[in-house]
């Protein structure tokens, strides 16, 4: 390898943000399982409260087992500097605790996470952070959607669960003519599959606790600055970014910090007053499953297209919902944003509705009946009779769970046995 040939995704994914510990020589990147950081002297310690340094005070603004984890998701994701946090949802607070003031409206793709659609219908709501609804699958509906007070867009690059590929270039291209950033959930498809910074995105959210970690142990999630949004440029005023801050005696953090402002101002505003610090723990664990995240994708994929293409051709399934088959609407737009694979969760149909839908999981053996997506286990759910039983029948068919619906999340296991599996359940119902 030429020296300067830069190090591409595999190597990253071990290697990126680490290197053996300075004090010890451990090769793995230790847990600094501690709450605070001892200063040098007095002038150390003024210079870490007052930005004017980089270091360690306390692990509830930073942490190295943490930085470690920052340093490698952001360099996957091609962005500059990141956040990382307690949960997904604790990422998009942050996200938008940053970008918006009372009063602002922010335009989102109704085809979400639901845990992200009950997050801006309710709980944004109490600070007067307005969600506007747009369909993410037609982009000239969430440009029309766009007003005078609109400071961003938030999409998913795969959406979950409907196996639905968003067109993200188009959507990053609206951004850029309304002057606001684009935010992307790449929970679903991964940086390994899809980079969303390629297409236009200025910030990137994860549930760090699906794929990213990769074996359901632990909650996590993280922020990235792509580093490409001008905030000093902007229309509006992001007020956290530009203005003169109080707390840090009148610092500006886009003209102190640059490119990777965003990802301070998450930090030393949001993180530092509403608290969501990720325990090294986590981190720990969330850095050794990335270490491996290519292996497993590229397995979670294989496995979920042989299984997908399996029940479409099952007598007793009446629809497979998978972006990765050449037969569904979704593919050639995978093809475009993620044509290493269509991910590992998806939805499919079966015949006898309600009833059949629960019978299919009970006698499901290897499959677990959980509510999460992304681990080296297959996984799978029947939304109406759980996630989505407080709907009606009307409201469960417009958010992709009518009764016959079922999600599978691929593990990486063989797939001879998930097929198996899958196999003698059907020929139970
Ligand atoms: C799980 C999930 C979230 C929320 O993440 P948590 O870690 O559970 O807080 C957000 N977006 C998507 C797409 C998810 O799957």
């Amino acid at each position: 390898m030429a020296q300067d040939q830069a190090p591409k995704f595999s190597t990253l994914a071990i290697h990126a943000g680490a290197a053996p510990d300075p004090s010890t020589g451990a090769r793995v990147t230790p847990i600094y399982q501690t709450a605070s950081f001892v200063f040098n002297d007095a002038d150390h310690a003024a210079s870490l409260f007052g930005l004017e340094a980089f270091g360690n005070i306390y692990t509830r603004l930073t942490n190295p087992t943490q930085a470690v984890l920052e340093g490698r998701v952001a360099a996957l994701e091609g962005g500059t500097a990141a956040l990382a946090v307690a949960s997904g949802h604790a990422a998009q607070f942050l996200v938008f605790h940053t970008l918006l003031e009372p009063g602002d409206e922010f335009v989102a793709g109704r085809q979400l996470y639901g845990g992200s659609i009950n997050q801006f219908n309710h709980s944004f709501k109490k600070f007067n952070w307005n969600v506007v609804w747009a369909d993410a699958t037609d982009p000239a509906s969430i440009e029309k959607a766009i007003t005078a007070k609109t400071k961003a867009i938030f999409v998913e690059s795969i959406a979950n669960p409907g196996g639905l590929v968003i067109d993200l270039a188009a959507i990053g291209a609206i951004a850029k003519r309304a002057g606001i950033p684009l935010i992307v959930d790449n929970t679903l498809a991964s940086p390994y599959l899809c980079q969303p910074k390629q297409f236009g995105a200025d910030i990137v959210v994860h549930s760090l606790t699906k794929f990213m970690g990769g074996h359901g142990n632990s909650i996590g999630g993280v922020i990235v600055d792509c580093g490409t949004f001008d905030w000093l440029g902007a229309k509006h005023r992001y007020k956290t970014l530009v203005e003169p801050n109080a707390s840090y005696n009148g610092m500006k953090l886009a003209e102190t910090f640059g490119n990777f402002a965003f990802a301070i101002a998450a930090r030393v505003m949001g993180l530092r007053d509403i608290g969501p610090a990720i325990s090294p723990f986590n981190a720990f664990l969330i850095l050794t499953g990335i270490e491996t995240l290519p292996l497993r994708m590229q397995k979670h994929c294989e496995n979920a297209l042989a299984v997908a293409t399996y029940l479409s051709k099952h007598p007793k399934v009446a629809w497979v919902n998978y972006a990765g088959l050449p037969s569904s609407p979704n593919h050639a737009m995978q093809m475009k944003i993620a044509p290493k694979g269509a991910g590992a969760v998806f939805t499919f149909g079966v015949k006898g509705g309600y009833e059949a839908g629960t019978k299919l999981v009970a006698k499901l053996k290897l499959f677990s009946h959980l509510a999460n997506i992304g681990d080296v286990r297959s996984l799978v759910i029947h939304p109406a009779s759980t996630t989505h039983r407080q709907l009606t029948d009307e409201q469960r068919t417009a958010a992709g769970a009518g009764p016959d619906v079922v999600r599978l999340s691929i593990g990486i296991e063989d797939k001879d046995d998930i097929i198996g599996d899958l196999d003698q359940a059907l020929a139970e119902v």
